[in-house]
């Protein structure tokens, strides 16, 4: 018997469900209000990378196998690496200590402290999710722009930070804000402030450093913050701080903001929550590195396939939810 499933929402997660669903032999529709990556889906600082959590590491593994099997997207074959920086000497389990920091990086400040991780790949902001929206495509999904879709029969809720207007779920809007700049000396690592992994920690300042350099243009970042914030004003902020690491910072070329969407612990949230309905959100800081493997996990239930969601990943760890 064929299924039906209406997918919501056509940010990187709904557009790799309704690949994963469409290839597994579903009816699939994806609803998309606005435009496929019109959410952080096409704003993000655009890096596949470890999130350096246990937790996450198959689903890690798993995306980079997905994103080396998708076509129409370039994976850079091998990591950038990832430069760990501070003002103060810091310790990161698993790090290699960089001795001279801007001997590699000559864009940084002198008198810094790094440790390297031999992870990231940048791609394009918008990429992942208009090549799986392709992929859904060619295995017969349907795209519907403009539309919120319905709002019963067999559905999956992958809505990023609005999951929660149709779905009684704890996942928040994380606000980013993120400035390209072009830099003389463009870094060839991933920068990021020594404890940005800490992204749950509640005492996270609002507004943390990292640089991802593709073609030539950084994206200076960011901020994590609950409420929409105005990015003109905030562009100066995120500047200042990034000059406690960048000597300097060239011209800006553009500005962008966001809102990821956060859950309480930082890790997706995955699963059924009734009978014909399912949720794939909460992916926070980290949905295009992890986005692919979770759509394949959620697109697996819904399809009846034997698979087991990891508790950690639950979409019922918080309480029970239902739908809204
Ligand atoms: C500044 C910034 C930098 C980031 N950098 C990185 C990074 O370097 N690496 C990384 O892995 N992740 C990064 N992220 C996180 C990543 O972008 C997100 O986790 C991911 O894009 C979330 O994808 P999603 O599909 O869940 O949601 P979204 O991309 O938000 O997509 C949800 C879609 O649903 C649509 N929608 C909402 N409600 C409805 C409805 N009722 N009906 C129909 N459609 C609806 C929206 O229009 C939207 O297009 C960053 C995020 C930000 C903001």
């Amino acid at each position: 018997m064929t299924r039906d499933f209406a997918v919501v929402g056509g940010g990187i997660v709904g557009c790799a469900l309704a690949a994963f669903l469409a290839e597994g032999g579903a009816n699939v529709t994806l609803y998309e209000r606005e435009a496929i990556a019109a959410g952080a889906s096409g704003r993000n600082s655009g890096v596949v990378q470890d999130p350096l959590d246990p937790e996450l590491t198959a689903l890690y593994e798993e995306s980079l196998g997905h994103y080396r099997d998708l076509e129409g997207f370039d994976l850079p074959e091998h990591p950038s690496g990832l430069l760990l920086i501070h003002e103060e000497p810091f310790e990161h389990d698993g790090a290699e200590l960089i001795e001279d920091p801007q001997r590699l990086e000559p864009a940084l400040q002198p008198g810094l402290f790094a440790r390297r991780i031999d992870t990231g790949r940048p791609v394009p902001p918008a990429a992942a999710a208009r090549a799986w929206a392709q992929r859904a495509q060619r295995a017969g999904a349907k795209i519907e722009l403009g539309s919120d879709g319905p709002t019963s029969g067999p559905r999956i809720i992958a809505a990023g930070p609005w999951t929660r207007e149709l779905v009684a779920l704890p996942i928040a809007p994380v606000w980013g804000v993120v400035v390209d700049v072009e830099l003389s000396d463009a870094p060839t690592h991933v920068l990021e402030e020594a404890g940005i992994d800490a992204l749950t920690s509640e005492d996270l300042p609002d507004v943390l450093f990292s640089a991802v350099t593709a073609r030539g243009i950084s994206a200076i970042g960011s901020t994590f913050m609950p409420d929409k914030p105005e990015p003109e004003a905030l562009a100066p902020e995120i500047l200042a701080n990034a000059r406690r690491f960048l000597a300097d910072l060239g011209s800006v070329r553009g500005l962008r903001a966001c809102a990821r969407p956060g859950s309480a612990d930082g890790r997706p949230m995955l699963g059924r929550i009734e009978e014909e309905l399912y949720v794939a959100s909460g992916h926070g800081a980290w949905g295009i590195t992890l986005g692919p493997a979770s759509a394949r996990l959620v697109a697996d239930l819904a399809l009846g396939r034997p698979v087991e969601i990891p508790p950690a990943l639950d979409v019922r760890r918080f309480s029970a939810p239902t739908s809204s």
